[in-house]
């Protein structure tokens, strides 16, 4: 499987320089240049373990590595090393279910997506015999499931910057207990705009990026939604019965819909895909008036969906518009200079809904006394979102509730716990304070450089 991007302007790549290279080199989005028929192997896949089914899933898009390999990958990532089960699928009754992706080391469902990740990264570099610098801004959410995906593996360091004290507590802890030497969590002066601001400063000084093989493990990269597409294969195998079956999908950068989206497209039968957002609502409004437009950034209870530009957007529009990067390039310079852009398109597949943080605290409560289940808040939308859904219909549950006390406590008088949660309370932490300043950040960087783990090894395969 060879990668091209949505703007039309890199030469097919192989899936190593794709998940290297991030975002591409042109400014857009690296897509397959095709995607497999999995539909005739749908039923032989059923029963598998999860790292098997995760493995027949993606070896077609890893043409870096054997198939032997990729097994060996994803019995590492998803066996036991895991923490918990990967997906499993909670049967609710009259054809409702809810897919539990917060089993994983930070309790969200990035983990699944990010402890693949920093397994490929390892060995793509150990292989290409390079280092990479990893660096990231957070306001809570990913940066504790990338600290987890790349902790104390060879060849790279993770620069991870949060606004200090502005950050939950909980969060706070469960990115700065991490004490591999590896982790650097960098408390900035300020906020989490600054920190991205920060970011894109300092990976923008070209010479300084690649003097310091500085990389990123942003929602876009290819291999983040590709291991994404195997749980909804494995939602639809835990089934009772065969047919088509719609998915509910709390949603901020569009990268977990996506994956169900490719999943369909490769072969999966959905019927619906309900896109589920919170206040922040761009994509709702373009799914249900073909108009794409920015607006404010809201601050809701579902904090990791508080997004009003989703970065995976680029990849459908390009699909939509039949691999047409002409038009991507056309419409993305529009969307820079006016904010906006219209497609006349019927987007069958799809249905969405917005769901503010009155409803989800109403919708937390509601499915509380219906069924006894927390929901976190980000889960909460897509709750709500599916009761427009024929049976059989999915909810993809992203995080465990006790990650959201505060919000969760709106809705109910029980404080949902978690056993990992509490025990990082009691944790030494390890964190460096910086000030808002991108000079500072270089310096930051370069003087710890060297503490790289080395990522040689004598037998290594070139
Ligand atoms: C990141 C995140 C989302 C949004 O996922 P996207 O792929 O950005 O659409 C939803 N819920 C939780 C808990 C998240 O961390």
């Amino acid at each position: 499987m060879r990668y091209i991007s949505t703007r039309g302007g890199i030469e097919p790549i192989s899936f190593g320089d794709a998940v290297l290279m991030g975002l591409a080199d042109d400014g857009g989005l690296l897509v397959p240049e095709s995607l497999p028929d999995s539909s005739r192997s749908l039923e032989k896949w059923r029963g598998l373990p999860y790292p098997d089914l995760a493995a027949a899933v993606m070896t077609p898009f890893l043409d870096d590595f054997e198939s032997d390999e990729v097994k060996e990958i994803c019995a590492l990532v998803y066996g036991q090393g895991y923490g918990g089960e990967v997906a499993p699928l909670r049967a609710l009754g009259q054809g409702r279910y809810l897919l539990e992706l917060f089993h994983g080391p930070t309790l969200a469902f990035k983990d699944v997506a990010l402890q693949l990740l920093g397994e490929i990264f390892e060995r793509l570099l150990r292989r290409r015999g390079q280092q990479l610098r990893v660096l990231a801004a957070t306001s809570g959410d990913t940066g504790s499931a990338a600290i987890a995906g790349l902790r104390g593996r060879p060849g790279m360091q993770i620069y991870v910057m949060h606004p200090r004290g502005r950050v939950a507590r909980l969060q706070e802890l469960q990115m700065t207990t991490v004490l591999d030497a590896n982790v650097y969590n960098i408390a900035i002066d300020g906020t989490f705009d600054d920190c991205q601001r920060l970011m894109k400063s300092v990976a923008g000084d070209l010479d300084f990026k690649k003097k310091f093989s500085l990389g990123a493990v942003n929602s876009v990269n290819w291999a983040r939604v590709l291991a994404q597409t195997v749980y909804y294969f494995a939602a639809y195998l835990q089934l009772p019965q065969a047919g088509p079956v719609s998915f509910a999908v709390p949603t901020g950068n569009f990268g977990n819909i996506l994956a169900g989206w490719y999943a369909y497209r490769m072969g999966l039968p959905v019927q619906r895909l309900m896109l589920a957002s919170n206040a922040n609502d761009i994509l709702p409004r373009y799914f249900q008036t073909g108009n794409y437009s920015r607006g404010e950034v809201h601050h809701t209870l579902a904090p990791a969906m508080d997004i009003q530009v989703a970065s995976n957007f680029e990849r459908y529009l390009y699909h939509l518009h039949d691999d047409d990067s002409s038009t991507v390039v056309a419409l993305m310079s529009e969307f820079a200079q006016n904010g906006q852009f219209r497609t006349e398109h019927d987007h069958t597949i799809f249905a969405s809904q917005a769901v503010d943080d009155e409803q989800v605290v109403e919708t937390v409560a509601a499915a509380h006394r219906q069924t006894s289940l927390i929901l976190d808040p980000h889960t909460a939308t897509a709750w709500r979102a599916a009761a427009q859904l024929e049976p059989p219909a999915v909810v993809i549950s992203t995080a465990h509730p006790a990650k959201f006390p505060e919000a969760v406590g709106r809705a109910i008088k029980e404080r949902p716990t978690h056993p990992i949660l509490e025990a990082i309370k009691e944790r030494p932490t390890r964190r460096f304070d910086l000030s808002n300043d991108a000079d500072k950040l270089k310096e930051f960087i370069e003087s710890h450089a060297a503490e790289i783990p080395s990522a040689e090894v004598p037998q290594a395969r070139v």
